[in-house]
């Protein structure tokens, strides 16, 4: 879990104004998460805080390219992942983290984002993966489904070194 002492920011000792934090996610970033239904993801996140005297607000920018194997055709498709999220920051006498609303309580002096950061990739990500133009879809799989629907005949796609033998027999 130390792996994601990288995701958090000590917020205290910061001036205030902007600062930009760039935060890796990638397929070790995932393991973290048991219930992580993505993993083969690599690209960053970049994360600006701005600290003002009583509040701040986080802005993160995910930018990073996915694989996975495409709902048609099952060969990997890769897709390029895009999204934002902000999220404000105040202070109050206890913690309370909500989606976009985050109550620091006294005791805290690093802002911990992997979590934010792990939900914006699963919110960015598509409903469907799939390869954007159906021709890109490896055919000789799509043909294997289709055979593997029609049951019977497996006469069509036999190995013809077996076909020999099957001569032979004959
Ligand atoms: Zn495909």
């Amino acid at each position: 879990m130390s792996l994601l002492a990288d995701y958090r920011i000590p917020f205290v000792g910061l001036k205030p104004g902007k600062h930009e934090f760039q935060m890796r996610v990638d397929p070790e970033f995932f393991a973290c998460f048991p219930h992580s239904d993505v993993d083969q993801v690599h690209g960053e996140v970049l994360v600006e805080l701005d600290k003002l005297d009583t509040t701040m607000t986080l802005r993160l920018e995910l930018a990073a390219q996915m694989t996975a194997p495409c709902d048609r055709c099952l060969e990997d498709v890769s897709i390029s992942l895009q999204g934002s999220d902000r999220i404000s920051v105040r202070f109050g006498d206890e913690t309370l983290m909500e989606d976009e609303l985050w109550i620091l309580g006294t005791k805290e002096y690093e802002l911990d984002v992997a979590q934010a950061i792990f939900q914006l990739v699963h919110l960015s990500k598509p409903r469907r993966l799939i390869h954007e133009k159906e021709e890109d879809c490896d055919l000789d799989m799509t043909e294997w489904q289709d055979d593997s629907t029609d049951d019977g005949d497996d006469t069509k796609d036999i190995d013809p070194r077996w076909a020999a033998l099957k001569g032979l027999d004959n």
